[in-house]
């Protein structure tokens, strides 16, 4: 398994692997007038890639509660939209039956 060097996604096999279309992220209080350049497929995917990379730069401050508004819009052009980004950690348990010897 490789990454792209474009959209950084793992793929299987180089010639079918096609970049999911780029979006532009803006979030003034965090890049200034610039923007950061994301691969998804959706608003919504776009903005919680964003959020991951953000969490990582800031060391989980969404998952503590923190939330934050951006805005994105297709990189080639088309509606800009307002997104408010939170998350949440949520509990995981696991059960697994143990055989008897
Ligand atoms: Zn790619």
């Amino acid at each position: 398994m490789k990454f792209c060097t474009i959209c950084k996604k793992y793929y299987f096999n180089c010639e079918k692997h096609k970049c999911p279309p780029c979006w532009k992220v803006f979030h003034e209080e965090f890049l200034g007038d610039d923007f950061l350049k994301i691969y998804e497929y959706t608003y919504d995917d776009a903005a919680i890639e964003y959020a991951k990379n953000y969490d990582t730069v800031y060391e989980l401050r969404l998952l503590e509660g923190e939330i934050i508004i951006i805005e994105i819009e297709p990189f080639n052009g088309g509606e800009r939209k307002k997104i408010e980004i939170s998350g949440e950690l949520e509990p995981v348990y696991n059960a697994k039956i143990i055989k008897n010897e």
